[in-house]
């Protein structure tokens, strides 16, 4: 058995924050979430690269997170549907940056106001395609390629409130949306469990209501229903959501892998 370790030994929280030398991809970059944990992720240190498919955002805020934070960051041009793209991605963040430690897998979006129980089947699986497909082809990319050069990793993947429950709302409800982040939760185990071997870690965070780019063109009585219904009355902000991603990422996370984190604001108490 390992001894116990005693206080003077305990290693430095701080030290084990610190993410200088390590190499990040955050997808969906250009989006709130992403941009978010990509600037945390080079305030602790790491080079990151922000793979989205709209890149002159992507290219817009990496020009002011080198120059904020004096690290090397990346836009990088991939639709995390097309395994070809994926690929090529993972390919590129290797060439630019040498190697790969740490991964958001955070690119998703929401259906634009067709996503109830009458939804047809091309967007189904257009919904299924964003946020559970390219989930899966961004999570297997990344370990392939962390097995193969025998280096551990983590990755955290976003998934939502919305796969913990059926968010109330008024008249329909959303169908597609919650199947695929439900998804998302049972991916980040059977990849946790499967990968642990290769010292790869995987966990998810699922965000409540969070003020980003998501809710454009949401009507205002959407909006209040939301806050309604969270326990802290009020949506989550941008400053929420990428300190908890880097702590997962880090190595405080050591012996945490296949959970999720709700940063909700009390939405799924009830
Ligand atoms: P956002 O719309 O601001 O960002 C999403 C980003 O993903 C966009 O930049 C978009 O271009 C990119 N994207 C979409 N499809 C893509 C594809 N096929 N390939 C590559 N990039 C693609 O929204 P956000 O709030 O920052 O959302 C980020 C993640 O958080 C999503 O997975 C979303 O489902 C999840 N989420 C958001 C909330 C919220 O309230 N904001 C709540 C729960 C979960």
């Amino acid at each position: 058995m390992d001894k116990i370790i005693q206080l003077e030994d305990l290693k430095p929280v701080k030290e084990r924050f610190c993410m200088a030398g390590k190499k990040a991809i955050v997808t969906g970059a250009a989006g709130g979430i992403g941009r978010s944990t990509a600037a945390a992720l080079a305030e602790l240190g790491a080079d990151v690269a922000l793979v989205d498919v709209r890149t002159d955002q992507a290219e817009k805020y990496a020009e002011f997170i080198e120059r904020k934070y004096k690290v090397h960051a990346a836009a990088v041009a991939c639709d995390v549907t097309k395994e070809e793209e994926v690929n090529a991605m993972v390919e590129a963040v290797v060439k630019t940056f040498g190697t790969i430690d740490i991964v958001h897998s955070n690119a998703g979006a929401i259906g634009a106001g067709y996503d109830d129980g009458d939804i047809d089947f091309l967007s189904w699986r257009r919904l299924m395609a964003i946020n559970l497909d390219g989930m899966f082809l961004v999570n297997q990319k990344v370990c392939q390629y962390l097995r193969q050069e025998k280096k551990g990793g983590a990755i955290v993947n976003t998934a939502s409130i919305s796969g913990h429950v059926i968010n109330r709302t008024q008249g329909r409800h959303s169908v597609c949306y919650p199947a695929a982040k439900a998804g998302v939760l049972h991916l980040t185990k059977g990849m946790a469990a499967d990968f642990c071997q290769y010292g790869i870690r995987i966990n998810s965070v699922s965000p409540g209501n969070m003020l980003s780019g998501i809710h454009a063109g949401i009507p205002d009585a959407a909006m209040e229903s939301m806050t309604g219904d969270c326990v802290m009355k009020r949506l989550g902000s941008m400053d929420e959501i990428g300190g908890v991603v880097a702590f997962l990422l880090s190595d405080l996370a050591t012996y945490i892998t296949g959970a999720d984190v709700l940063v909700d604001g009390g939405y799924c108490i009830w």
